[in-house]
This record gives C-alpha cells, structure tokens and sequence, in this order.
C-alpha cells in the first residue's frame, strides 16, 4: 500500500512516509511531515488503522480526512511518539525535547535565598505596620 502527498500526489511506501515525519506534538497530538518530492510541510495525528489530516480548531485539530492504514498503531513515549507498522517502528521525536531539558536545570541553589529574602521583607513589613 502507498499513502500519498496531498501537495504533490506522490506515492510512498510506509517506510519512505514514516521517516519522513518529525517533530512530534504532544500536546497536540499532531507529527509534522515534510513531503520528500515536493517539500511541502503537513501536520498529521498517527490513530490506530488510520492517519488523520485536518486544521486547527479551538486549540485542538479537527480530523477531516481520513487515510486508512491497516495494521497502524501508534505509542505515546515521554518525548517521542513510536508508529508502528507490520512489526517496524519509526520513533518520531518531540519538539519540546529541549525546554523540557532546560527546565530540569532550573531549579538550583539560589532559588532558596530568595524565598528567605522575601519572609524577612514581610517580617519587616508586618512589624512595621504593628508600630
Ligand atoms: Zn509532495
């Protein structure tokens, strides 16, 4: 079976089509996917038996074209989404990758002293408006 570019109508084999998205949205449950012939970029939601190609709509996607691929299954991973096909997988990373790696770092020492400072600052406050 070949699934097709909406932009260009070329063919792929599941192999060439799968490794052809990236950057998986979790949030939004969309991966992005950039025709290998054409260029055009699409977004798209991996469901089971089937791929769905929609639009933005209220935050969220609204599926309006469906494209059945039997055998489909998908597997939300912490910072990747892995489709799987007749015993393949593609693993498709997350765009948050990164942010989600710096926040990690964030959380060190001086966040303390700054807490401290502030309850000094309300002792302050609050002894001063009791006088
Ligand atoms: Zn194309």
């Amino acid at each position: 079976m070949l699934i097709p570019c909406f932009a260009c109508e070329a063919r792929f084999t599941p192999d060439e089509y799968f490794a052809a998205c990236h950057d998986y949205h979790r949030g939004r449950d969309l991966v992005a996917w950039t025709c290998p012939r054409c260029g055009n970029r699409d977004e798209l939601r991996v469901l089971p038996g089937e791929l769905g190609f929609g639009y933005p709509s209220r935050g969220g996607y609204m599926v309006e074209d469906r494209f059945r691929v039997p055998g489909l299954r998908r597997r939300r991973a912490e910072l990747r989404l892995d489709i799987s096909l007749d015993k393949r997988v593609w693993r498709v990373p997350s765009r948050t990758a990164q942010p989600a790696h710096s926040v990690r770092h964030a959380p060190t020492a001086p966040g303390r002293p700054v807490s401290t400072d502030r309850q000094v600052l309300t002792g302050t406050a609050a002894t001063r408006a009791g006088r």
